[in-house]
């Protein structure tokens, strides 16, 4: 199997780099490659230059903005994103909810919804999870009744990233309590998230962050137009939607990027009269996970050429990328977190407590603030999309046969 790149995608890897670099402001790609996150302006606006040029929703269908690109075009796609640090296209609207839509909407729901979410003019977030329902989804409790023309909607989601931003959500909430099954008495539902009796809480991290959200429904009313495809059968866009979540998820060019960065701060750290680069012991380590990513990288186009052959079926073998792509991930914040050391601390918030000249920042260390936030952030990356664990069970039994 010939993994190299032919000329044309050569030629499409350069147009797509340097669009990414001269179209999205360098002041939003820095904040990026600094280990800061991008703001909802930062995103917004990134997103609205990519649509304005048709590469913000490139995986939807044509007539609807997407591109009909090979699955080798997609992966250059996402790996020049990022690993120019661009902020990725909103997941809710661009992954998640636009191809939810497209596939089982009316046209009245894709005319509506599907413009005004490539451009962010509304932003979306997902309402699957709930306190007693997260790998086992079907469990969930969350209830719509049927009322004349509307629904109404009672219960509670959680771990809703950036609810705090969003105009709209998409819930799965149980329809049939009498299903013979429990996936099917669940349908998929639009709420606006102006409705009265929607009530948004947020979990505060230990990053210091907030990014996840408990979002409360007592007596939500919702017009029974915002049901996307059949009543009871919303389980087949959950199943569809989740799909598309896992793709992507591996971030070769994001890791990428930040080994280089890693090395880069290595050769500015002092250790005694060299640096920490010059050390054989870190070297390795660096070493050792960039060889993981490599393996990674050409596993990932293993399954690309696998998916090609599979007339563009999702390969189950991407539940590999997802476990190895999340662990290289935390495994680069771990080895950030070694070079900056004790300097990792947030000391620049105690300045008062601390002794002179004690554990003062030395100049040039200013990227050691994000180091901590950064590696506390990233323990969610073996957890969401699916955990790690429920990708070895799918391994199990759709690669090994089990
Ligand atoms: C940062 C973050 C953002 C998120 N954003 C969203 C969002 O926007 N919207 C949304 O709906 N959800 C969101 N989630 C929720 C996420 O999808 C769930 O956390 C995830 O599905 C796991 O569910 P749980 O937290 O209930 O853990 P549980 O399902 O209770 O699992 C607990 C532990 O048991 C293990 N486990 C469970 N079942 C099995 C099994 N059958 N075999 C082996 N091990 C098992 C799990 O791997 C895990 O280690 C987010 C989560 C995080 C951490």
């Amino acid at each position: 199997m010939d993994l190299r790149y032919t000329p044309e995608e050569v030629a499409f890897r350069d147009e797509m780099k340097t669009f990414f670099r001269e179209k999205i402001p360098a002041e939003i790609r820095n904040k990026g490659a600094a280990g800061h996150h991008a703001t909802k302006q930062d995103m917004i606006t990134a997103q609205r230059i990519m649509n304005q040029h048709g590469l913000a929703v490139t995986n939807w269908p044509v007539e609807w903005g997407g591109k009909d690109w090979t699955p080798m075009q997609r992966y250059i796609y996402t790996e020049e994103l990022m690993s120019n640090h661009v902020p990725a296209p909103l997941p809710f609207n661009v992954a998640m909810v636009g191809p939810v839509i497209a596939f089982f909407g009316t046209e009245e729901q894709k005319k509506h919804f599907l413009p005004r979410a490539a451009n962010i003019d509304d932003w979306w977030c997902q309402g699957f999870s709930e306190p007693g329902a997260g790998s086992d989804l079907a469990s969930l409790k969350t209830r719509a009744v049927r009322d004349g023309d509307h629904y109404v909607i009672n219960g509670q989601k959680t771990w809703t990233t950036l609810a705090q931003y969003a105009d709209w959500i998409f819930v799965l909430a149980r329809t049939n309590p009498e299903a013979r099954k429990r996936q099917e008495g669940i349908s998929f539902i639009l709420v606006d998230m102006k409705t009265p009796g929607i009530t948004v809480r947020p979990i505060q991290l230990v990053d210091g962050g907030h990014e996840v959200n408990e979002v409360f429904f007592d007596d939500v009313r919702v017009p029974v137009g915002h049901l996307v495809g059949e009543e009871n059968r919303g389980w087949d866009c959950a199943k569809f939607l989740l799909a598309n979540e896992r793709s992507g998820i591996a971030r070769v060019g994001l890791s990428k990027a930040n080994i280089r960065r890693l090395r880069d701060l290595a050769r500015t750290v002092p250790s005694g009269d060299a640096t920490v680069w010059d050390s054989e012991s870190f070297r390795y380590k660096v070493n050792e996970v960039e060889i993981d990513l490599k393996a990674l990288e050409i596993t990932q186009l293993r399954v690309i050429a696998n998916e090609r052959k599979r007339g563009g079926l999702p390969d189950p073998a991407s539940s590999i990328l997802k476990i190895k792509g999340s662990e290289i991930q935390q495994r680069i914040t771990e080895l950030a977190l070694e070079l900056a050391g004790p300097f990792a601390l947030p000391y620049h918030d105690m300045e008062d407590e601390i002794p002179d000249g004690a554990n003062d920042l030395p100049d040039g260390f200013d990227w050691a603030d994000t180091v901590a936030p950064s590696y506390f952030n990233n323990r969610k990356v073996t957890i969401y999309g699916g955990s790690n664990e429920i990708q070895r069970n799918i391994i199990a039994k759709m690669v090994l046969g089990f």
